[in-house]
């Protein structure tokens, strides 16, 4: 068991440990934390304090030297620190060392190297391709055969909390003669998962669907913030540019692809058969029940089991053509969204491109965000004995531009 008082329903019990970067107590320096119960254990002082092989990967305030080790190390910090927070005779030495969550302020918990954004939910491209092209009944031709993704701009991830400025750009209704200049109209969130990349791989070689634990290091939530508007004037015939690029928000705990054993289901069917170099033989779904609350209320409950291709599949295809990974790189999934109308992941699909706002509680209704909106995504998964992962949230508000 554990020498700590851990209510039976924390998100952060001994099966989860993930892992981020936090400050406390009005002190600049950042420090590696790993929630657990109401409190974050400071990796970075237990590691010094017990003299851990592994704890000179951990004196910088980021993830980045830790994910660069693999996955032989991370399974001795993993190991490490369950055998600490199980053991009561490690109690009195780390007990200093534990600072309530409440307290603590978390950071961006690595530095972004590339970062890529995929489209791979079904469902999400289905309605995203009926909103923006009321011709187009069916999916792009290409859309069973690969992932699709473009590269997004890694500099401007944010850490949760970090409040979003409505961009500016241009945009041109469909009705209207000519483009205009100005904020945003068409402000939206997408529900994501993202992906962090921990081992690098060598320009020139590809990394296999099989050797995906090999290199990705853990999970984390992402709010792809997109300006509608300017999307849809921009994005043909080169993809997602200036609509995208102003902020991305990322959760501040990366739970480890080790905490999930519990939570891997098979994808849905694919058909047709994809190439070799993106079959895989081990369950990649993710059971991650994602919820997204505007201004405190829950208007969508996306399950991202029903993303069609999983995350080995969109590494293998990012790496087919010889391009490296670094470390630090993170991937995302694209928007997740269910069948169901309570389960679409960005507000684009919830109003229906804006011809059907959604109402929340209070009268109150929606299309896209407005200035002061709060929005928060969070998410749980299934572990050991009927307990929940808990993912924490990626939040984000938006203020005028
Ligand atoms: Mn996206």
């Amino acid at each position: 068991m554990t020498w700590l008082d851990l209510a039976d329903d924390t998100p952060f019990g001994l099966d989860n440990l993930p892992y981020g970067v936090f400050s406390a107590g009005g002190a600049p320096e950042r420090r590696i934390g790993v929630p657990v119960g109401d409190h974050v254990l400071d990796l970075t002082a237990a590691a010094a304090g017990t003299a851990a092989a592994f704890a000179p990967l951990l004196t910088g305030g980021v993830l980045n030297p830790l994910l660069a080790a693999g996955p032989a190390t991370w399974r001795d910090v993993r190991a490490s620190v369950t055998e600490w927070l199980t053991e009561r005779r490690y109690a009195d030495q780390l007990r200093p060392h534990l600072v309530p969550l409440a307290e603590v302020t978390t950071h961006l918990a690595f530095d972004v190297a590339d970062y890529v954004d995929f489209y791979s939910s079904e469902h999400h491209a289905l309605n995203a391709g009926k909103i923006f092209r009321p011709d187009a009944t069916e999916l792009p031709p290409n859309w069973k055969h690969l992932p699709i993704g473009y590269h997004g701009r890694a500099g401007t991830v944010v850490a949760s909390g970090t409040p979003v400025v409505r961009p500016h750009g241009q945009r041109k209704p469909r009705a209207a003669d000519a483009p205009s200049f100005g904020p945003s109209q068409r402000l939206d969130i997408e529900a994501e998962v993202g992906f962090v990349v921990g081992v690098p791989s060598a320009p020139g070689t590809r990394v296999s669907t099989a050797d995906f634990a090999d290199h990705v290091f853990g999970v984390c939530l992402v709010n792809d913030w997109s300006a509608r508007d300017i999307q849809a004037w921009e994005y043909q015939p080169l993809g997602p540019f200036l609509g995208k690029s102003f902020a991305t928000s990322v959760s501040p705990w990366i739970v480890p692809l080790a905490a999930l054993e519990h939570a891997r289901v098979d994808g849905p069917t694919q058909d047709p058969e994809p190439f070799e170099y993106l079959r895989t033989g081990e369950k990649w779904g993710l059971e991650l029940a994602m919820e997204v609350r505007l201004n405190g209320h829950l208007v969508s409950s996306p399950p991202f089991a029903t993303q069609y291709w999983t995350a080995p599949q969109q590494l293998a295809h990012m790496t087919i053509n010889g391009a490296s990974l670094r470390t630090g790189d993170l991937f995302a999934s694209g928007t997740v969204t269910g069948p169901e109308r309570d389960q679409r992941g960005s507000f684009l699909e919830l109003s229906w491109g804006g011809r059907e706002p959604f109402e929340l509680p209070g009268g109150v209704t929606r299309t896209f965000l407005e200035d002061g909106d709060e929005v928060v995504i969070s998410a749980t998964a299934p572990g050991p004995g009927g307990t929940r992962i808990g993912f924490g949230d990626v939040r984000g508000t938006v203020v005028a531009g």
